[in-house]
């Protein structure tokens, strides 16, 4: 329904069992809208008779609440990350802003298929009369905290980072992103806000009805990444490694350098840096495969086996990838020996070593390539199930030459919520997030790099051949 807002002095709803009804009138008393909504006609799903449900009693009669807010929505599927089915919407983006790295250097990121404004786009192009109707386009977390704040709530940078909508560098929209997807985006999206931002008051109805203070204030609410950011209580030029199903790096940078693979966000704990994410398909199942073939299925004898080589491989090197990998596009198990030349197959704890080497190197040469520095204050918190492996800790350790922490990420997402909440309500003074959670447990220190590790001549041949254009390989 639309209504000019400026021509309407008042409108009245009157729900009846059947249907809603709405009139708008002006100053004149002029009625300038009128509509309806027959509940079992428009929405058939709640199968209701006469806009009721009659119960088998015959006595009790019922209405289903949800119905009568189904109006609410112009689109009643949210497409979510997993989508995947916005390729033509992404390909005009990338074209209408010069190229995939032009766009990267906007937004963040090339294109993506899950993200918002290609979503925006083809929500535009296939209905456009949807999209028209729409009055306000939130993501999840804004919507989430819209709820709470009874209001239209604003996005944040960090989660606005990954619509491939925001500039990162002012925060504020790309017109040419926003025009490439749709006409009136720009309204229909409000201003972003700092991650931090107090946004406002709780709703009376929260205090209300569940007892909350009314001094409640509602924080802008993020994405699960940035989120987890705050949750592992990152800081300047840490760089978190999720040893898990799939291996994530999460790293804290100040001047990065966005690159068609991986993301470049706005931090949510520090509006002056970013915060890059890089995610590898061929984690810990391609080490399970590996652990399978060469050490019986045991992470013991895996271990055993990175003990029994020394850093470097002496000069044999691999990569391996079971499935077509993110970063970088490539797939296949490729081997070199130590005069470069490519080989079918390594003895068993050479080809253990070179797997997790040639894994740690590709995730370092991602990094520096988003701008990352590793430093000498360098920190990593490594997380995931092959973060118990203190072998497999010693290898990262070694081909980063920075020590190696481990930290409890249970709930992190969660959790750096709330502290994110706390940091709001004291950032406007000046009070940094570290300061915030102090009291929360220190990383533990698992290993340091092996003395004269860094010296290894073999991790240039691996740099060397991880920037290879990987169509040399197949
Ligand atoms: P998810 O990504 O599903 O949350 P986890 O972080 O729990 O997964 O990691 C699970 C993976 O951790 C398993 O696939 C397993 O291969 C790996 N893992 C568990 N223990 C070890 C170990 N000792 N050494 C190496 N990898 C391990």
């Amino acid at each position: 329904m639309h209504i000019d807002p400026s021509a309407c002095c008042c409108r009245s709803w009157d729900l009846h069992p059947n249907l809603l009804k709405v009139i708008a009138i002006d100053e004149q008393l002029r009625v300038i809208y009128e509509d309806n909504v027959h509940f079992d006609k428009d929405l058939p799903e709640f199968k209701t008779q006469g806009g009721v449900y009659i119960h088998s009693d015959r006595l009790t009669v019922t209405s289903p609440v949800l119905m009568w807010v189904k109006g609410c929505f112009s689109v009643s599927d949210s497409p979510i990350w997993m989508d995947s089915s916005t390729a033509s919407q992404c390909r005009a983006l990338e074209k209408a802003l010069g190229g995939a790295q032009h766009l990267a250097n906007v937004t963040g990121s090339r294109a993506y298929e899950r993200f918002t404004g290609n979503q925006i786009a083809k929500i535009y192009s296939q209905n456009p009369e949807v999209y028209k109707q729409t009055e306000r386009i939130s993501l999840v977390s804004s919507f989430a905290a819209s709820l709470f704040l009874g209001a239209y709530a604003p996005i944040d940078y960090s989660d606005g980072s990954g619509m491939n909508l925001l500039q990162i560098w002012e925060k504020a929209w790309s017109k040419p992103c926003l025009d490439a997807c749709a006409p009136g985006l720009e309204e229909r999206l409000g201003c972003p806000v700092p991650s931090h931002s107090v946004l406002g008051p709780i709703s009376p109805y929260y205090s209300q009805r569940y007892g909350f203070s009314p001094d409640c204030k509602i924080v802008a609410f993020t994405g699960d990444n940035p989120a987890s950011l705050a949750g592992m209580r990152l800081q300047e030029g840490d760089i978190a490694i999720s040893l898990g199903t799939s291996d994530t790096l999460f790293l804290w940078i100040q001047e990065p350098t966005p690159a068609l693979e991986g993301h470049i966000l706005c931090n949510p704990v520090d509006s002056q840096t970013y915060m890059a994410l890089l995610c590898f398909k061929n984690g810990s199942l391609m080490r399970e495969r590996i652990r399978d073939e060469c050490a019986s299925g045991s992470w013991d004898e895996f271990s055993k086996a990175l003990s029994s080589t020394v850093a470097g491989n002496s000069g044999n090197l691999g990569f391996y990838f079971d499935v077509m990998e993110i970063t970088p596009e490539a797939v296949g198990i490729h081997r070199f020996n130590r005069d470069n030349q490519k080989v079918p197959r390594f003895p068993k704890e050479v080809e253990i070593r070179a797997l997790i080497e040639g894994q740690f190197m590709a995730k370092r040469i991602h990094a520096e390539k988003l701008g990352y520095k590793v430093l000498p204050r360098t920190r990593i918190l490594a997380t995931g199930g092959a973060s118990h492996n203190k072998k497999i800790l010693q290898v990262l350790s070694d081909v980063f030459n920075a020590p190696v922490f481990t930290i409890d990420t249970a709930n992190s997402a969660c959790l750096g919520s709330a502290y994110r909440a706390i940091h709001g309500l004291v950032a406007e003074r000046n009070v940094s997030l570290a300061d915030v959670v102090k009291l929360a447990p220190e990383p533990r220190l698992a290993v340091t790099p092996t003395p004269g590790a860094e010296e290894v001549s073999n991790w240039g041949v691996l740099r060397d051949l991880l920037l290879t254009p990987w169509c040399c390989f197949s």
